[in-house]
């Protein structure tokens, strides 16, 4: 590892794989704002690695950045994997944080994210973990959105440590099962990585029900008020989507984890899972669309529907799927529907479903213009909806016995990459 290359090379080396992890498969998160369009112009802070974000303390563009890209460890699916060739580096914590505050003070973000690969003892990387924040909280004074991600195997004083500074913690589970994770990262232990996700996890809820009694609100101290999020590799393991539904709707019970991220699997060069297929993005999508309706809609884990084989079919959304599996439960009358009822209507989101609520009150609804400017797809929702009594349209019938089928080219071609999903999540 050259821990002494310039500091602009260490950046490109670092950062670099930000800039290809995003969620889903559009192309949206590459779109930069406007100024930071040439902001690569300016210094050796390239741009690619910054992400507008929304969190309980508003919206934030984070810095992206690898503390460093070596590691010990041997995963299959990683890039970063101990065998692997390539150029390694690292920021040293004053390094890193005198680069970040330098960002920040030009206005390209307002808050970090910060992981890590493994070289040598997760203790260590752990500790130089905590001095970044320390140096950020204590010695620069930054109240910002830090979010952090903790490696598995550190000291429970450590976890502490890290969750009471930063505003954000996450832990990469990559597997729901012990023995699958076994396959694809043998030197990792699933009981190891919950031990630690359930410290930060408890320390959440505690600081969380502390502020609620009333304690002075601390923001250099936010004790992981955002909550913890947990990352998972789809596609790499024989798991089905039933049980990562079924994993994530356990720890979501216990409190504390705000929610999680699901990577599509895609096989990266000169890893021992080079040739195995990329799993399709869509089935990222699908997971998020499922985790949204568990967290947000009020479905519980028992009414999602898989296909035959535990997955989440791909032709519909979660949400179209489950009402085209329910025709007992439509169509909904739009003028007396609960709200309830109204938010598991394909097209109509919490937002939409509250302003329908609201609305009907007021004003009468008339038409599919009167529901659309209300936020209702309508493209999606007439067909499950009566107003004053009055059908729409039929249920797009096609959609049902799905004749669009999704990815259909999955598996068809292979490509391989340098850069794995889920770093930056
Ligand atoms: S997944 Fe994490 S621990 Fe495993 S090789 Fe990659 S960086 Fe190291």
């Amino acid at each position: 590892m050259d821990a002494d290359m310039p500091l602009e090379r260490k950046l490109d080396i670092l950062m670099e794989m930000a800039g290809d992890d995003h969620e889903g498969a559009g192309g949206k998160a590459r779109v930069l704002p406007p100024r930071l369009r040439h902001a690569k112009e300016v210094g050796a802070l390239r741009p690619l690695n910054i992400r507008q974000l929304r969190t309980q303390v508003g919206k934030v563009s984070l810095m992206r950045i690898l503390m460093t890209n070596a590691c010990s460890f041997n995963c299959h699916y990683c890039p970063m994997r101990r065998d692997r060739s390539m150029p390694r580096t690292l920021l040293k914590p004053e390094e890193l944080v005198r680069i970040f505050l330098e960002a920040h003070r030009r206005g390209w973000c307002s808050g970090l994210f910060l992981t890590t690969g493994i070289p040598g003892r997760p203790t260590k990387v752990m500790d130089d973990l905590i001095t970044v924040l320390e140096l950020l909280r204590v010695k620069h004074r930054f109240a910002g959105y830090v979010h952090v991600k903790m490696v598995p195997g550190a000291e429970p004083a450590q976890i502490e440590r890290l969750t009471a500074l930063a505003s954000r913690v996450s832990l990469n589970l990559e597997a729901p099962c012990g023995s699958s994770l076994a396959r694809i990262a043998p030197e990792k232990s699933l009981d190891t990585a919950l031990e630690s996700l359930d410290r930060a996890r408890r320390q959440v809820v505690r600081e969380r029900e502390e502020k609620a009694m009333g304690r002075p609100a601390d923001p250099l101290r936010p004790g992981g008020t955002s909550g913890m999020t947990m990352q998972f590799v789809v596609g790499a393991t024989p798991d089905s989507d039933r049980t990562l539904v079924g994993k994530v709707t356990e720890l979501y019970a216990k409190g504390g984890i705000h929610h999680a991220h699901f990577s599509a699997f895609r096989p990266i060069r000169e890893t021992p899972m080079e040739e195995a297929p990329a799993a399709p993005a869509l089935r990222e999508v699908r997971l998020y669309q499922t985790d949204y309706l568990l967290r947000q809609y009020g479905f519980g884990a028992d009414e999602v529907v898989f296909d035959g084989k535990g997955n989440l079919p791909l032709a519909n959304d979660p949400k179209t799927t489950w009402a085209l599996a329910h025709p007992e439960r439509f169509p909904v009358e739009v003028r007396t529907a609960p709200y309830e009822e109204l938010v598991r209507v394909p097209g109509i989101g919490p937002g939409a479903a509250k302003k329908l609520v609201a609305e009907r009150g007021r004003t009468v609804l008339r038409s599919l213009a009167d529901l659309r400017g209300l936020g209702v797809v309508t493209t999606r929702a007439a067909g499950f909806l009566t107003l004053n009594g009055r059908r729409f349209q039929d249920v797009r019938w096609a959609e049902q016995l799905g004749f669009w089928g999704a990815d259909d080219d999955t598996g068809r071609h292979h490509f391989t990459y340098d850069v794995s999903p889920g770093t930056f999540r």
